[in-house]
């Protein structure tokens, strides 16, 4: 066989498919067949009953998945269902669906661990384990569909991993996710924090994705005591890249801000973002998402009451900067941002409301 070794069921590309098929005297329409079903009709291929069973049976022996289930968890609401899954090698990759009556939406990891050591982050504090490949990426949006009842719309790079440090493998599963799975480009949402020659490649690619920025804090000082890369890239030269990456789609950057009680949360904190941001020249402007800190293990702080935050958001926006207070999903499972590296049952308690209120 002269497809390459390894290859994943959707990591096959249709060249190599139409191949297989050839080299094992199948009718040429069968590679329609089985590309339907797995990108267009997002089905499992055991259920692509299009298909002769023999097919099905010798197709799932050569392109095998690239992850096994390990755990699954979903909210007592049904709308939220985490995965822990196991790759071939043992490593292992979170992703967390969560739906809403307009949309579904998959946040999906890039990498197993993740070497940014962000202090307030779970995946930081574990450190870095592998990069994914492609179709470790895209496999982990199609199998979260294969579980929802509803059409997958959305997908975020903000599971474990930092997307730009395994930019090849990341970028290929974009085009995938777009090119195949047929997903609308503006709902694919790649966060960085701020890893600035990724930003500059981002700036030359023609798929109008959606960028996020962690900037968490509004100077170089407090940042870097958050996010360590800060030292290499400060906030001026991520602002910088940040504005290529918008005059090349035309699209709202969204900056992220975890807040944190005490530490980044105070009316002079938004009095400074909003000055940072006013300034900043890119199209389509600024979109701030404060993000109430997720309580990991190996971080002290916590999150600010909803009213604080609420306070912090209506600073920028009397300062016309558009916020959002993002009001956290999955917690209870350990879902959220940033906790995808923390372990536990689902307890009994109700599931947060999915809304983004401010
Ligand atoms: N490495 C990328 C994407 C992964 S994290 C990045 O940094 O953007 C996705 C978002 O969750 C980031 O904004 C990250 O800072 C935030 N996050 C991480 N840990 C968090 C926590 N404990 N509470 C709230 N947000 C957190």
């Amino acid at each position: 066989m002269s497809i390459r070794n390894g290859v994943t069921r959707y990591g096959i590309t249709r060249p190599e498919l139409e191949e297989l098929i050839a080299e094992w005297d199948e009718p040429r329409f069968r590679v329609d067949q089985v590309w339907d079903a797995l990108w267009r009709q997002r089905i499992p291929l055991e259920d692509a009953t299009a298909l002769p069973k023999a097919l099905r049976t010798r197709l799932a022996e050569a392109l095998p998945l690239s992850l096994d289930v390990h755990t699954e968890q979903t909210t007592p609401d049904g709308m939220t269902t985490k995965w822990l899954w196991t790759t071939s090698d043992g490593a292992q990759v979170e992703a967390v669906l969560m739906r809403s009556p307009s949309r579904a939406t998959v946040c999906i990891s890039s990498q197993a661990g993740c070497a940014m050591a962000c202090t307030f982050c779970a995946t930081g504090q574990a450190g870095f384990e592998r990069h994914l490949g492609t179709d470790e990426i895209v496999e982990q949006v199609v199998r979260a569909q294969h579980a929802s009842p509803q059409r997958v719309s959305n997908v975020v790079y903000m599971g474990m991993g930092e997307p730009l440090a395994n930019y090849d493998a990341v970028w290929s599963s974009v085009e995938r996710l777009h090119g195949d799975l047929g997903l609308s480009a503006r709902h694919l949402t790649i966060s960085t924090v701020g890893v600035v020659p990724g930003m500059r490649r981002l700036a030359q690619e023609d798929l109008p994705f959606t960028l996020a920025v962690s900037l968490h804090a509004p100077d170089d000082d407090l940042r870097r005591t958050l996010v360590p890369l800060n030292d290499r890239y400060p906030i001026a030269e991520v602002l910088d890249a940040a504005v290529d990456v918008a005059g090349a789609h035309g699209r709202r950057v969204t900056f992220e801000y975890a807040s944190i009680e005490g530490v980044n949360d105070e009316i002079r904190h938004a009095d400074a973002l909003a000055r940072l941001l006013r300034a900043w020249p890119g199209v389509g402007g600024a979109h701030v998402n404060v993000i109430p800190l997720n309580p990991t293990a190996g971080f002290p702080g916590r999150a600010p009451n909803r009213q604080r935050l609420r306070v912090f958001a209506r600073r920028l926006e009397n300062a016309g900067i558009h916020a959002t207070v993002r009001r956290p999903r999955g917690v209870d499972i350990d879902a959220a941002c940033g906790q995808l590296r923390a372990r536990g049952p689902i307890p009994a308690t109700p599931p947060t409301s999915d809304t983004m209120a401010p």
